[in-house]
């Protein structure tokens, strides 16, 4: 009996350690999946930003030709004066040019603000550039690391499968059985240690009448509280590893 328990326990722990590389296994992608998502979405705002930057350089374009027509407008007026005879037409054409040149400064004014928030777009765009060169490198160092990560852990995981199919070849049968049944329904762990009396995976202490029995085992016992088989394990040997 003793050996049929050992090979139980070999099997449950090449299942843990299964578990755990698959866990990590499912883990490792998450890491590049954020970057990558981080990546788009300042490649999205850097896009929103450059668009912006190139429609007020538009809208600059078109106010700096309107301020040219406006000029023109002006140099005609003023010829036309040099023409005028009465008082009248005189001052009319005057106030015209006034409110021509009034129309002028407003233009202009508005198209330093454009500048000016020119300046500023551009300014950030030329940041949120080197930050994504920065980002850019983290992300694909990231993925050469998990690439790596990933290749170890199905190497580790190649030879924990085989080491588990050297168990299962030699584990009596009957008790692979009820190990199988319990590992589905007890989440993945069908056979658990006691350590000072102590069933360790739902911490209920055993009544001390089966620690002699447990010791020798010699019968597999089974937890009255989560009815997992539970075998004997001294304290403090953390031969993990
Ligand atoms: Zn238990």
């Amino acid at each position: 009996m003793k050996e049929k328990i050992n090979v139980l326990i070999q099997l449950q722990d090449c299942d843990n350690r299964i578990q755990a590389i698959t866990n990590r296994k499912n883990k490792a992608p998450l890491t590049v999946q954020k970057l990558e998502d981080e990546l788009k979405g300042a490649d999205l705002k850097l896009q929103e930003d450059n668009n912006r930057s190139e429609a007020l350089k538009k809208d600059s374009r078109t106010l700096e030709q309107e301020i040219q027509e406006l000029e023109g407008k002006i140099d005609k007026s003023n010829e036309k004066l040099s023409h005028i005879k009465s008082n009248k037409e005189y001052t009319a054409a005057l106030k015209e040019i006034e409110d021509v040149k009034k129309l002028i400064n407003l233009t202009e004014d508005k198209a330093i603000q454009f500048m000016e928030e020119i300046e500023a777009v551009e300014k950030i765009c030329l940041a949120n550039n080197e930050h994504q060169k920065e980002m850019k490198k983290d992300f694909e160092q990231t993925r050469e690391e998990v690439e790596i990560e990933l290749a170890a852990l199905d190497k580790d995981l190649k030879n924990i499968e085989n080491e588990r199919t050297q168990f299962s070849e030699v584990v009596d049968q009957d008790l692979y059985k009820k190990y199988l049944f319990l590992k589905e329904r007890k989440g993945g762990q069908a056979i658990s240690p006691v350590i000072g009396g102590v069933c360790r995976t739902c911490n209920i202490g055993l009544p001390p009448q089966k620690y002699n029995e447990l010791q020798k085992r010699d019968t597999l016992l089974t937890c009255p509280n989560c009815h997992r088989m539970i075998y004997w394990e001294e304290e403090q040997t953390e031969e993990e590893g």
